[in-house]
């Protein structure tokens, strides 16, 4: 962290540069001074992420005052060079290992559910999505079948012989997620920091979706206040952000992927189906993202989009699915991946 100190008397005997030195003992940092004819500056060394930056601010012999280093430690690349590899039931993602989550927005039925778990298993996905608790805009939309629609996963899971990953929406939850292979926090939760904080506390896969008008460190210190618990089985998911456009539901931000990637270690897939919100856009995104470096991809199939409960207007058919998987496994391949099923 860089203060720049305001023209001053920079003498040990000011009171506000007493003042300043005081506040910033509080802290496990050292100071290294550079005094310039115009400018002088404090370099503040050490682990700064605890120091709030606007409280610096204040002291009236502060001109400005940057971070120089990210506020995330555990999520950080600088602390941990190597991709991390998420490691779910025997499928990995990251570092090379490339996975697909796909299944309908919300499980509707048992028949439903187990029957897209066989058929999107079958294209090569190698996890079976699907909402049971649904954050839907109006309370008036399909709330999801909730413990119900869980339990149809757990039945379509053994079924198909697939692990699933569905979204929790509140901690009061958390006992119906015992056997869910991946626990999804949505765009919407992103900030919900108690949910975050307890979701630390487990040992389960999470998979951090960004939230839609969240910048990139704000989604890396969503995933920080998991990992500060001690849970680093964290997958990130890019799915959209709100933009001025109303042709796409969202807007997929691709070069998420490189600068989270070069940020921190932990995988991220992309979620085009919430991304676009349009089923003909699934694919050339789907695309885009394997050539930008994803890890992995959540895709929304509805075996009967037109009449779905939720999102059906961005659902692929499992034929459909079927067909864009054949070219994203190609082009997987192409970039010396390996696709787990
Ligand atoms: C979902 O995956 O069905 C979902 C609601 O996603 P998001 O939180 O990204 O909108
Ligand atoms: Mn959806």
């Amino acid at each position: 962290m860089i203060i720049i100190l305001k023209n001053n008397d920079y003498s040990e005997e000011n009171p506000s540069v007493q003042k300043l030195t005081e506040y910033i003992k509080n802290y496990d940092v050292n100071i290294s001074k550079i005094i310039g004819s115009q400018t002088t500056i404090w370099g503040l060394v050490g682990d700064t992420s605890k120091i709030d930056i606007d409280m610096i601010r204040q002291f009236d012999i502060v001109e400005n005052v940057q971070r120089v280093a990210e506020p995330f430690k555990n999520a950080n690349r600088k602390f941990h060079p190597d991709d991390s590899i998420i490691d779910v039931a025997g499928k990995k993602i990251g570092a090379g290992y490339f996975s697909v989550m796909a299944g309908p927005c919300s499980v509707e039925s048992q028949e439903q559910i187990t029957d897209i778990a066989k058929k999107v298993k079958n294209s090569g996905s190698a996890f079976l999505r699907g909402g049971a608790y649904k954050p839907r805009t109006s309370p008036y939309s399909f709330q999801g079948l909730r413990d119900m629609g869980i339990n149809m996963l757990l039945e379509a899971k053994k079924a198909a012989d697939v692990p699933i990953v569905t979204e929790i929406m509140d901690l009061s939850h958390l006992d119906y997620f015992g056997e869910v292979d991946i626990i999804q926090v949505g765009t919407r939760n992103m900030q919900n920091f108690e949910l975050l904080k307890e979701l630390g506390h487990t040992k389960k896969p999470i998979l951090l979706k960004r939230g839609f008008a969240n910048t990139i460190e704000e989604f890396l210190m969503s995933a920080e206040y998991i990992m500060a618990g001690g849970n680093s089985n964290i997958v990130l998911c890019e799915r959209g952000i709100r933009s001025f456009d109303n042709k796409t539901r969202n807007v997929l931000d691709i070069s998420a992927i490189p600068v989270i990637k070069r940020l921190s270690h932990l995988p991220i897939i992309i979620d085009p189906s919430h991304a676009t919100g349009y089923s003909y856009l699934v694919e050339p995104m789907a695309y885009a993202a394997v050539a930008a470096g994803a890890d992995g991809l959540m895709i929304e199939v509805h075996n009967d989009p037109q009449n779905a409960l939720s999102d059906g207007a961005q659902s692929l058919t499992p034929e459909q699915f079927d067909k864009v998987m054949q070219s994203i496994i190609k082009r997987v391949e192409f970039e010396g991946k390996i696709m787990q099923r």
